[in-house]
């Protein structure tokens, strides 16, 4: 009887202390649990906070040098926008001088470059699209064919970013003599590699970034060459943060700059 008793006795407090051990497991996996969540919920509140916070001072996504252009917001009719001849290209005359301080201080590096693109009216832009697209119409495409192909490689009329004359196509002259016709790989070149690493300085970004969020994004492979003015404080924020244009004006939008 005494035997039993005292194996009763032990196995209660066995039975009580799994009870305990399992308990206290549970509850402390279920407060780990809480806490990494907490942590993780807690960073990414911050993280966007942290962003925002950095925004630079006053800017909205309404103003003029982030207008957005491309195949998803075209504009058409363009705006009207005071235009000057540099070299023989037209700009924006209010990117006359970043460009041109810009220009000087790669050629102070050592690389002297050439503006291969500025301004082009839809108009100009409807001209390339319909003799590309006449083109393959002559080849024996149908028209929607033909619109299909041509649209794949010529922006449409109204979606380019170069009737903003804000868009320039700026290339170092060795990585142009071997790339005339632009390519990406010109990137290769020491002097592309300067433009694009210093742009930002003079209010420049490289609007169409490698990788394929970017390409998603801007709707358009890279280009190692195409050179968009947005401001430096932008510029510099966007380059920071590696944003496209688009993506930066969606945050400008979500933390109520409009
Ligand atoms: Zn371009």
């Amino acid at each position: 009887m005494q035997v039993l008793k005292s194996h009763k006795i032990t196995a209660v407090l066995v039975a009580i202390l799994v009870l305990l051990l399992v308990l206290g497991g549970s509850y402390w996996a279920y407060q780990a649990n809480t806490s990494r969540h907490k942590t993780q919920t807690g960073s990414a509140t911050k993280s966007e906070k942290t962003l925002d916070a950095e925004l630079p001072k006053g800017v909205k996504a309404s103003d003029w040098d982030l207008v957005l252009v491309n195949r998803a917001h075209p504009q058409n009719p363009e705006k009207p926008f005071d235009k000057v001849t540099v070299d023989d290209k037209q700009v924006d005359a209010r990117i006359v001088e970043p460009l041109e301080k810009f220009r000087q201080a790669a050629q102070a590096a050592g690389y002297s470059t050439t503006l291969v693109s500025g301004y082009r009216s839809i108009a100009y832009q409807q001209q390339v699209f319909d003799t590309v697209m006449a083109g393959h119409e002559r080849d024996g495409m149908s028209a929607e064919e033909a619109r299909k192909a041509t649209a794949a490689v010529v922006q449409i009329p109204g979606s380019s970013e170069h009737q903003t004359g804000l868009a320039v196509d700026l290339a170092g002259d060795d990585a142009l003599a071997k790339y005339p016709q632009l390519d990406a790989a010109m990137d290769q070149f020491p002097s592309q590699q300067w433009l694009i690493k210093h742009a930002p300085d003079y209010g420049f970004v490289l609007h169409f970034l490698p990788g394929k969020e970017a390409e998603k994004e801007t709707g358009i492979d890279y280009e190692s060459w195409h050179f968009r003015y947005v401001g430096v404080a932008n510029a510099q924020y966007m380059t920071k943060h590696h944003l496209t244009l688009e993506a930066y004006i969606e945050q400008l939008k979500k933390a109520g700059r409009n």
